[in-house]
């Protein structure tokens, strides 16, 4: 079991489907999960501060990933949702419903059940604190906000969303902000984790690090 925890942006997406598809594992994106949650809420105009509200919508979703042409994508109740789910809106509601416990709660299991038979590359923000703590490979992977919002507005724009840098670095530190400082499962790294930085790294070198630590283990 790998590990990838770290902030918006680090690369953690296309790390760990580089570094899954090395080792023969099945990826699976956690953030995906609290973006449907975030996603649904919006659609049903459920308010993103209402805890239990949100806990008893997120364990009614079905959440499911099936294998697409470039990698898992996610359905919710049966219907592919990969598209919606990343959308600046989308990724601003998914950090707030995040925050509260009775979400995390709801979700903890399914993560639980997805990774339960190993051989597997988890990626989100609290999988070797919280999630899977004994999982043999633990990796914290982050870069400079700048980095980050960089990559992250190029992302955007390669999909044809429209945003300048100076909004996709604000609302990164924002998350980045409320991500760290919330009461449950604030994002940092678990104490035996492997910190990557990757500001000064070639996608590459960072794939072939972490396949490394996990061809040790
Ligand atoms: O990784 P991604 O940007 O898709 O995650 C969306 C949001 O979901 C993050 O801002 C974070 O607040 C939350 N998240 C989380 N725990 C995880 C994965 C994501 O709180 N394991």
């Amino acid at each position: 079991m790998v590990a990838i925890d770290g902030p918006a942006g680090a690369g953690k997406s296309t790390v760990a489907r580089q570094v899954a598809e090395r080792l023969g594992f099945i990826r699976v994106d956690t953030g995906a999960l609290y973006r449907a949650v975030g996603l649904i809420a919006l659609e049903r105009g459920v308010s993103l501060e209402d805890g239990p509200a949100l806990g008893t919508l997120a364990s009614g979703l079905e959440l499911a990933f099936v294998e697409g042409p470039s990698g898992p994508r996610l359905t919710v109740n049966g219907s592919d949702r990969e598209d919606d789910l990343r959308t600046p809106d989308v990724a601003d509601a998914a950090s707030k419903v995040s925050a509260l416990p009775e979400v995390r709660a709801a979700l903890l299991e399914a993560q639980r059940e997805m990774g339960v038979d190993g051989g597997v590359v988890l990626e989100g923000r609290d999988i070797g604190t919280v999630v899977f703590p004994d999982a043999e490979v633990k990796v914290f992977l982050t870069a400079s906000a700048e980095a980050r919002a960089r990559r992250r507005l190029g992302d955007l724009e390669q999909r044809g969303v429209e945003s300048t840098y100076e909004d996709v670095l604000a609302a990164m530190r924002a998350r980045d902000t409320r991500d760290s400082s919330r009461k449950h499962a604030p994002l940092k790294p678990a104490e035996d984790a492997t910190v990557v930085d990757s500001t000064e790294m070639t996608q590459d070198e960072v794939v072939a690090h972490i396949a490394g630590l996990a061809q040790q283990s």
